[in-house]
């Protein structure tokens, strides 16, 4: 009776997670451990948005919904999507969900068949390669390196698509190297999908109202419009909102791929929940001042990890342009500790919780997240210098 799926077979457990609750166990335990592991905001969920849940409650917003969300909700996702994203779609062209991890779910495994390939270019967010097997699809890494700023080449690109190539994942500002691709270098990547008309790509741009840069965002279905048809952005309330409990998602992409999507969400999770989704229209139709505030403060915040980090003898960083993660290369530590694995849980014995890189299809080194503040994350730093003294 305790058999599982093959298909669940195919896939580990969140190697992030894994790593918050060793830390919460610790904590429990009565250990003093600063966790940098978490992949969320530490400010509170603004205020106007609170209300509106309630607001929703009290309303009597409490049942089911029309199963890619509420029309107020879609249109509030469009407004987000040409806003912030430069992406112009009709609600037909937009579906919400359970956070954009249910988006991207929904996808894959709506367009997948055995034995289709997915590029992912790693360090990747964990989930992606778990879902594509889940959805019985090939694994494709494409390794990205410090060297290149954490981000894919157009040759890379071109070497790594056979026939059987469906989807290209992109993710940028990325999780979990914060790697951010300028206009040009996406219309660089789209020139080479312009001649493969069977790929699809995935743009996860989730983390784009948390960029340091000047300028705009660029994306790839507003870079290359004429590949528009065949991109899904993938964006959400979790990170830029602080709202990862709520749990909505939202997509943009062509017709037939959306209403894929809602065919299956329509016997998974049937709707994106009602009070959530009246949050999340005040979310983007509410004031979006306080993003400037929060920018800033990550800012000082990457600024204070990152010199710390280079500071370090064995350690380094490049500054990530977007999201708030930095992947520290530890190479050069690799001959006292062996893999970053146990790096990693070295450091959870001097007090701090990181994830290592292998979590991330990477190797040698580990991911900060610095969602903590100033005091947290220079007191995580200075134990961090002493435990790899
Ligand atoms: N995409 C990336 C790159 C992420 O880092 C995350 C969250 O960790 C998600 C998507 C999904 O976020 P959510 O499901 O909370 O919207």
């Amino acid at each position: 009776p305790a058999h599982t799926s093959l298909a669940l077979a195919r896939i580990a457990p969140s190697g992030t997670t894994a790593m918050t609750d060793r830390a919460m166990e610790l904590r429990a335990a009565g250990r003093d451990i600063i966790s940098l592991s978490v992949g969320e905001p530490d400010f509170a969920t603004p205020p106007h948005v609170i209300q509106a849940a309630k607001a929703a409650m009290d309303a009597g917003d409490t049942k089911y919904t029309a199963v890619g969300g509420t029309a107020r909700m879609k249109q509030a996702a469009a407004l987000h999507f040409a806003r912030d994203l430069g992406i112009t779609v009709p609600t037909g062209q937009v579906t919400i969900s359970a956070g954009g991890k249910q988006a991207i779910f929904h996808a894959l495994l709506a367009t997948l068949d055995p034995g289709d390939e997915v590029l992912i270019p790693s360090p990747w967010w964990v989930s992606y390669p778990e879902i594509v097997r889940f959805a019985g699809g090939t694994v494709v890494p494409l390794p990205s390196h410090a060297a290149g700023g954490f981000r894919i080449s157009a040759d890379q690109l071109a070497a790594a698509i056979t026939p059987r190539t469906r989807w290209l994942l992109l993710n940028s500002p990325g999780n979990p190297t914060g790697a951010t691709y300028p206009a040009s270098e996406l219309q660089a990547l789209g020139e080479v999908l312009r001649a493969h008309r069977q790929v699809l790509v995935m743009s996860d741009d989730i983390y784009a109202p948390l960029r340091y840069g000047e300028g705009r965002h660029a994306t790839l279905a507003v870079e290359c419009p004429d590949l528009a048809d065949r991109v899904l952005t993938v964006s959400g309330v979790s990170k830029s909102h602080a709202m990862t409990g709520f749990r909505i998602g939202v997509a943009a992409g062509p017709a037939w791929l959306i209403q894929a999507m809602e065919k299956l969400q329509s016997h998974s999770s049937g709707n994106p929940c009602s009070i959530s989704q009246a949050a999340a229209v005040a979310a983007f139709e509410g004031p979006q001042d306080f993003l400037a505030d929060w920018r800033e403060r990550f800012r000082a915040r990457r600024d204070l990890v990152v010199g710390a980090v280079n500071a370090i003898p064995g350690l380094s960083t490049p500054v990530p342009d977007g999201a708030f993660y930095c992947m520290v290369d530890a190479a050069p530590l690799m001959g006292r500790f062996g893999d970053d694995t146990a790096l990693a849980l070295h450091l959870l014995d001097h007090g701090v919780a990181i994830v290592a890189a292998s979590g991330f299809g990477g190797k040698d080194g580990f991911r900060i997240s610095f969602a903590a503040d100033e005091a947290t994350l220079a007191e995580a730093l200075r134990r961090i210098a002493g435990a790899v003294a």
